[in-house]
């Protein structure tokens, strides 16, 4: 069988390598399904002008492609260095300060007010992803934390600061999250992104912002810290996705942990059907050269084998001299594992008989079942909420996943999720009607041909817009 396109959906952060017009329209035309906001950097004004740019695109050359918008939440930053930066020798002494100031020799500025509070000695601060090692000799309990050198290095401006024994009380939405939030929720953002989440909680407190404004924006939960693995059921289960992040999961967990956690994490949002992006690295290299390592090809293409609904490029597409060439290496390499490593990640039937959806849910499962023994083509399925799409991706079908619906926001959404391909309609005709229209769409876009068979799912009496309750096998006139 023919595929048609990645199933394996690639998520792009964008940035100024990659927000000319005729670099992004090239960058999706390579593959790209999400482009990511990473409100960590840029001014909202520049956000603004990717958002408008997308979606031209997505007028201009009917493409859907989705925005996710990844809040900072409560990540720690040093203040600005003395230019050149500090060179922290292995064995001196530096004093961490919570009043703003250039820092030097003797003391840095750290973004996090009540440092000195939550700190103790011996904790461990890592700096710049890791690469200085500082560690705490005491805390004035004040104002100022004196921490002792353990892996030098020269530290320049603005970089991140990791705590990965401390239990930080920052908010998981600081002020400045809830103005980028409102700034997204403006402008229709599809998915919203919060970065080291720890509990549950935290994924009810943004979503209940995100419904106080009416939204329909969808959210993914960044797992980076120790605690967000210790309660991953329960955030799972509040989120709409997850996603590995792994460059500061890296950092707070010891890094030979990460490749099982990846593997639990996607195997668990698979269960649940939420969509899992695996990030961060996969083509580090490419930032600098046209060409991947052999070991960053093998990451790509073992993510998917993971399960992952979507791989994530960060450095490479904002910053990087590649941006078109990055997201055509990473097609390939996903193709690949798709068009030759064919079946993995099939799902057990886990159907809950307590579970609201458990009807809907069977027939979703056996639309997989019965389009893996037709050998169909597709599984064609209406749907308002989404949830089918979801429910018969999370199976992972050999079938093309196409879904109807005439939910707007929806389409730009689902192309987040593993195989699906969404498409508007909004008629509301007899069921025979509406399968022969929509298998017709399917055929004149040339995705299905006479002789085809495939699967639809519908929710009868459509015009009702209930849970799908129907399948039919179709065979293509
Ligand atoms: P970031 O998140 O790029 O926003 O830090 C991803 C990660 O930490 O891996
Ligand atoms: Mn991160």
């Amino acid at each position: 069988m023919k595929l048609h396109y990645n199933r394996t959906k690639i998520v792009a952060t964008m940035g100024p390598a990659s927000s000319p017009k005729d670099v992004l329209l090239s960058m999706i035309k390579a593959g790209v399904n999400v482009c990511r906001l990473n409100f960590s950097h840029g001014k909202v004004e520049d956000h603004k002008k990717v958002i408008d740019t997308i979606r031209e695109i997505n007028a201009q050359y009917k493409t859907n492609v989705a925005i996710l918008a990844d809040l900072q939440g409560p990540k720690i930053r040093i203040g600005l260095v003395k230019d050149g930066g500090i060179h922290l020798v292995n064995g001196t002494r530096i004093n961490m300060t919570t009043h703003e100031c250039i820092g030097d020799d003797n003391q840095i500025y750290i973004t996090y007010e009540t440092f000195p509070q939550d700190v103790k000695p011996n904790e461990i601060i890592l700096l710049d992803d890791g690469k200085i090692q500082m560690r705490v000799i005491e805390t004035n309990r004040k104002d100022t934390v004196v921490c002792e050198v353990v892996h030098g290095g020269i530290l320049t401006s603005r970089k991140g600061v990791n705590l990965p024994n401390t239990k930080v009380s920052i908010p998981s939405l600081t002020e400045d999250d809830l103005g980028n939030l409102h700034f997204a929720l403006d402008n229709d953002v599809e998915w919203i992104g919060l970065s080291f989440v720890r509990d549950a909680s935290d994924i009810v407190e943004l979503k209940r912002v995100i419904n106080s404004r009416g939204s329909n924006a969808r959210v993914i939960a960044k797992i980076e810290k120790p605690e967000a693995i210790d309660n991953i059921d329960a955030i799972i289960a509040a989120t709409d996705g997850v996603m590995v992040a792994r460059g500061d999961l890296g950092v707070e967990m010891p890094m030979e942990q990460v490749p099982l956690l990846q593997k639990m994490i996607a195997r668990k949002c698979r269960a649940a059907s939420k969509p899992v992006i695996v990030a961060t690295q996969m083509l580090e290299s490419m930032i600098t050269t046209p060409r991947p390592t052999r070991a960053e090809v093998n990451d790509v293409a073992n993510s998917v084998l993971d399960g992952a609904d979507a791989v994530m490029l960060s450095g490479e597409t904002s910053v990087g001299e590649f941006p078109v060439i990055v997201i055509e290496t990473m097609a390939k390499i996903v193709r690949n594992v798709e068009e030759f490593g064919y079946p993995f990640n099939t799902k057990q039937d886990n159907l809950d008989e307590a579970s609201p959806n458990y009807l809907s849910d069977a027939v979703c499962s056996s639309a997989v079942f019965l389009a893996g023994h037709t050998n169909a083509v597709g599984i064609v399925s209406m749907t308002t909420s989404g949830y089918t799409a979801f429910e018969i991706s999370s199976y992972r079908p050999k079938a093309n996943t196409y879904i109807f619906t005439s939910n707007k926001n929806l389409l730009n959404a689902l192309s987040l999720v593993w195989g699906v391909r969404a498409f508007y309609y909004d008629k509301l005709e007899s069921t025979d009607e509406t399968i022969s229209d929509v298998n017709g769409i399917l055929k004149t876009e040339n995705l299905i041909q006479p002789g085809d068979v495939v699967i639809n799912t519908a929710a009868v009496p459509i015009s009702k817009q209930g849970k799908t309750n129907m399948l039919k096998v179709s065979v293509i006139e």
